[in-house]
């Protein structure tokens, strides 16, 4: 065990869980009824903030007609703005000293609610659940995650856990830390590591989904993981560089070997189809760097125009409040 954690002795855990819901008018209630029916069980003092990230179906009037009883805060988003602003909003609106994001389509078992408050108690500051079963999923999600992890870890400073997502109990230490990155571009994965502290995962095996289907295509997934690797890497830049500086030691021996030749051989170089052939190989990688360099200084345009990341445009919270009591 770590020596450096320290067990939270009688300290009252204040339980926030944080579900971020878009289009999931057909799981949200009996969701919600799993965790509130576990969150009874652990604590007296637990809350449940949904964020409708920009539902175009039922969600968010569902949410709002809830019972006072499930302590469910809505907070509505004016536009779908993604899975990651909505935690961070989430983040935001959280109340209590444990803050745990769970998905509204029910494929975060709530049984590892119990084992998550344990690790917590025992003194870690965050406790991510990790996917230990993906034969379940398609070939392209395994060999994709497999890919994703190799390119990150390997210019990077920060370690990401593998198959570890969103489900995962967290400190308030580490909320307010987390909150307090000022940057727009909320690559979730890397930012928990980023901020580090003492965490653990615990294997979990993701339940299938209650209904409906992923809103992640593979397309969106691709531009999460750029995102992520463009955000928390520069190994795309150092690779250009190293391409680059290949490229110019291959020519000068070419270069040299061609003079030589000529000089001292006095062989006709052959012309046309070479430089033909190297002219379009090395436009074609010129062109591709100064597409990654273009994707770096994109995430700084994003940055500089200062938006606001998401805006909400409603929140509603349980009248009766019985919270702290
Ligand atoms: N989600 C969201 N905004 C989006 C897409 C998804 O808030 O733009 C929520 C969704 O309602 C669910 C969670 O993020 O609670 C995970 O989404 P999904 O089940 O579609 O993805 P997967 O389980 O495949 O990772
Ligand atoms: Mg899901």
């Amino acid at each position: 065990m770590n020596k450096n954690i320290f067990p939270r002795v009688g300290t009252e855990a204040h339980i926030s869980v944080i579900v971020p819901a878009f289009n999931e008018e057909a799981a949200i209630v009996s969701t919600i009824h799993t965790i509130v029916d576990r969150l009874k069980q652990l604590s007296e003092n637990w809350e449940i903030i949904v964020i409708d990230d920009g539902s175009r179906d039922q969600t968010a009037n569902i949410v709002r007609n809830l019972p006072e009883s499930l302590r469910t805060t809505l907070v509505r988003f004016s536009r779908n703005f993604g899975k990651e602003y909505a935690i961070t909003a989430g983040l935001e609106y959280a109340t209590g000293n444990v803050v745990i994001c769970m998905d509204a389509d029910g494929q975060h078992s709530s049984e590892l609610l119990a084992q998550m408050l344990e690790k917590w108690r025992e003194g870690y500051d965050m406790v991510y659940a990790y996917r230990q079963d993906r034969d379940v999923e398609s070939r392209f999600k395994r060999w994709g995650s497999r890919i994703f992890y190799r390119a990150i870890s390997l210019g990077g400073q920060i370690h990401i856990p593998r198959d570890a997502g969103d489900f995962r109990l967290m400190d308030r230490q580490v909320v307010n830390a987390l909150l307090s990155l000022p940057e727009r571009n909320r690559f979730m994965k890397g930012i928990y590591a980023w901020v580090g502290y003492h965490s653990i995962g615990i294997p979990f095996i993701p339940l299938p989904r209650s209904h409906g289907e992923s809103a992640f295509s593979k397309l969106k997934l691709i531009q999460l993981a750029w995102t992520g690797v463009t955000s928390f890497s520069v190994m795309p830049l150092r690779l250009a560089s190293a391409v680059g500086a290949l490229l110019a030691l291959l020519s000068f021996t070419y270069g040299m070997y061609v003079v030589v030749d000529h000089m001292f051989f006095d062989e006709s170089v052959p012309g046309w189809p070479t430089i033909i052939a190297s002219m379009m190989f090395f436009a074609g990688v010129q062109l591709l760097f100064i597409g990654i360099l273009g994707e770096y200084l994109s995430r700084i345009y994003d940055e500089v125009k200062g938006r606001p990341p998401y805006i909400v445009a409603e929140v509603l919270k349980p009248k009766v409040i019985t919270q702290h009591q």
